[in-house]
């Protein structure tokens, strides 16, 4: 169980030197021990032991805790209602097109780490143009984005241009709404459990079926939609995973299918997930593949590389990256599952490198060979994710056998160049599949590999 924090310190300095957060969205509290928080509004961090529960008071003096990950720090550029966090150039310009308001624009990340980027919305005769904007710095300091016109901070730069078009195709008229739509799932329900009560879910239709067995969509407390994962019996190695359970559910990030909690006290375990409504990613690419732009394809490899990314940062190792092993929701974006799952099967079919299920055409020759697994070895995988994105959902090394398959990669063949994948994308497949694992890139190398070729498009 996570501990409680301890009751905050008695404070008679007036609240001097606690920290003062903003809330970017609204949270309603699921227990008595949190505390609601409503977007715009300020609070005080009372506590921050727990990394993502914090303990806060809201104005009126109310105490309790609040995701960590729905509050910023008011003078954080993050804090601003026109930044937009974790999102692909190519999802920007759909929530512009899908707001079709002349001047709507949003501040992201650009390619460069602490360089953003203002994507703005305009119609000149007719015709919809977005542009994108990088926001440039003076070598003394100084942020612009029309060179005559410099501040000391990005916030007073984008009030400047709210008022003046200045060089830009249309002044900043109306920042887009992107908190509100982009809602982040949080590190389980509440502060305090991550094993949920049974009789507080409801069952609905069946979303698929897997490895561990049936997967159902419900409702937690008759309002918010989960996936329910019910684990057949003698599947899965059970006490391991509900001790793991309590590390993945501490494994927050807008690109991770969020790990809600676990009902452990009957039979079958039930896991309970985010839910995604477009469900997993092989079949969307089967089905919708064809009528996706590259953009769209280049956007989805960029959601999963920013989920890998905060893996690989957390040193965790998912060992099971495909396109059968992701998510996409109603907007398209992907998210990444069932990380670490595979420590948990109870099947050697599955988890022998020999076994029918063993997923050898996404394996490097390091874990083939001598099962060695590491983040590096999950970039091999994500190059054939990669491929199986650019070839709408085909199967890699679709005539040969697996035996075969692993001959051939043993020599040096590599899966050719899917017909929807330019030079430039193949060549960061490929970089992934070299054969010896320190000579890949990493997650983070290629993030900013995807997002350099986002901004050329
Ligand atoms: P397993 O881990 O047992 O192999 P999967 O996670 O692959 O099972 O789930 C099987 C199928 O159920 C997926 O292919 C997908 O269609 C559906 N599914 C699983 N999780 C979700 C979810 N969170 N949201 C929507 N659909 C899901």
């Amino acid at each position: 169980m996570r501990e409680l924090p301890p009751p905050p310190p008695e404070h008679d300095d007036g609240g001097e030197g606690l920290l003062r957060v903003v809330a970017l969205y609204d949270f309603v509290p699921k227990e008595d021990t949190d505390l609601i928080l409503n977007q715009g509004e300020e609070y005080t961090i009372l506590h921050k032991e727990d990394r993502l529960w914090w303990r806060a008071q809201d104005k009126d003096g109310n105490i309790g805790f609040i995701p960590s990950n729905y509050v910023m720090e008011r003078s954080r550029i993050e804090a601003n209602e026109w930044y937009c966090r974790n999102i692909t150039r190519t999802e920007a310009e759909q929530l512009l097109r899908q707001e079709n308001k002349e001047g709507g624009f949003l501040v992201r990340d650009s390619s460069h780490q602490g360089v953003y980027t203002v994507s703005v919305y305009t119609k000149s005769q007719g015709a919809t143009v977005i542009k994108h904007y990088q926001i440039k710095h003076t070598e003394t300091g100084q942020f612009f984005l029309a060179e005559k016109h410099t501040f000391d901070s990005i916030p007073e730069v984008i009030h400047y241009h709210q008022h003046n078009a200045a060089g830009l195709v249309t002044r900043l008229r109306y920042p887009i709404d992107t908190m509100g739509r982009c809602v982040p799932a949080t590190a389980g329900f509440s502060s305090e459990k991550w094993e949920i009560n049974p009789s507080e879910l409801t069952f609905m239709k069946e979303l698929g079926s897997g490895q561990f067995g049936l997967v159902r969509l419900g409702k937690w407390r008759a309002e918010q939609k989960v996936a329910i994962k019910a684990i057949r019996e003698g599947a899965m190695f059970e006490e391991d995973f509900i001790e793991e359970a309590k590390v993945m559910m501490r494994l927050c990030h807008p690109k991770l299918v969020q790990l809600y909690g676990v009902c452990l006290r009957q039979r079958p375990l039930l896991l309970i997930t985010e839910f995604m409504d477009s469900g997993c990613l092989l079949n969307f690419l089967r089905q919708r593949g064809r009528a996706l732009r590259e953009t769209w394809l280049l956007s989805m490899c960029q959601d999963v590389c920013e989920g890998m990314d905060y893996l690989e940062k957390h040193s965790f190792i998912h060992r099971d990256l495909a396109a059968r092993n992701c998510l996409v929701n109603q907007q398209n974006m992907v998210k990444v599952s069932d990380f670490g799952m595979t420590r948990y099967v109870l099947d050697n079919q599955y988890t022998s490198s020999s076994g029918s299920k063993f997923p050898v055409k996404w394996s490097p020759p390091e874990v083939l060979h001598y099962t060695k697994y590491s983040s590096k070895s999950d970039v091999w995988s994500y190059g054939v994710l990669m491929w199986e994105v650019y070839s709408e959902g085909s199967t890699p090394f679709e005539q040969h056998s697996n035996g075969d398959v692993v001959l051939e990669v043993t020599r040096g063949v590599r899966l050719y160049r899917p017909h929807r994948a330019t030079s430039e994308v193949y060549h960061i497949m490929y970089r992934c599949w070299h054969e010896r694992p320190q000579e890949r890139p990493s997650f983070s190398e290629l993030l900013e590999d995807i997002r350099d070729l986002a901004e050329q498009n």
